[in-house]
């Protein structure tokens, strides 16, 4: 199962995402994740990214499609993978085109005026990663490893109205890109995070009895 998670900026992508890669033993392909685990590690990579995403702005096409070119050789990509938060531009879609097939898109619809606040309750954890919402965890470490939880330099407001921007313009008509191929799911993403996953599984599920009915046809 290989799966594209789209959606603006604190639209919830990344808790659905981890929640519905492990239901289905699915790797989850996170590229802002990947990203962030370069800069805490200080690598090339990681300082060269910085400056876009502290600003943010798009890392280069170049740097992501080699990223995620990479990925999906890995041993747990087997079984299939979700991506979230990437593609984010037409190049990037048209780039997976050539190297991977996709069997649907999941857009997680959230209005603009609700990503600000959304974003404004973000934390993260400064050991491994870990995300959280202040809505629905009070705690200031992290329950994983116990690191401090801080706010994440592109989760401040002054670059948060740029990240919102920059969705709109460059990752947004990915939404027609896709529903011209038919691959193509909404779901309403401004409810709570178990409402969401929910509808998202009936999808996936869904999905599930039409992969296995192409396999049969196939044997
Ligand atoms: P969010 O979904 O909340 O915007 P992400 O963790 O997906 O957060 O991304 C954080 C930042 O990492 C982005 O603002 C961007 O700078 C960079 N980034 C992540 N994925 C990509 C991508 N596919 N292409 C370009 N930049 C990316
Ligand atoms: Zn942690």
């Amino acid at each position: 199962m290989k799966l594209i998670f789209l959606g603006p900026p604190g639209a919830g992508k990344g808790t659905q995402a981890e929640k519905i890669s492990e239901h289905y033993g699915i790797a989850h392909i996170s590229t802002g994740d990947m990203l962030r685990k370069e800069m805490r590690e200080g690598t090339p990579l990681g300082k060269a990214a910085k400056g876009f995403i502290d600003k943010g702005e798009l890392v280069p096409d170049e740097v992501i499609i080699g990223m995620v070119e990479n990925r999906i050789q890995a041993a747990d990509c087997q079984k299939g993978y979700l991506f979230d938060g990437f593609p984010r531009t037409i190049a990037q879609a048209d780039a997976l085109l050539s190297i991977s097939d996709i069997d649907m898109v999941v857009n997680i619809d959230v209005p603009a005026e609700r990503l600000v606040e959304r974003i404004g309750g973000r934390r993260m954890c400064a050991g491994c990663g870990a995300g959280y919402h202040v809505s629905m965890y009070s705690k200031d470490t992290c329950e994983k490893c116990g690191a401090k939880l801080f706010i994440r330099d592109d989760d401040k407001p002054e670059t948060v109205l740029n990240r919102i921007t920059v969705y709109e313009r460059q990752t947004q008509p990915l939404i027609d890109y896709y529903k011209a191929k038919g691959l193509l799911r909404t779901v309403d993403g401004d409810r709570t995070p178990e409402t969401v996953r929910t509808d998202i599984l009936a999808l996936t599920e869904k999905l599930v009895s039409r992969l296995r009915t192409r396999l049969t046809l196939k044997r």
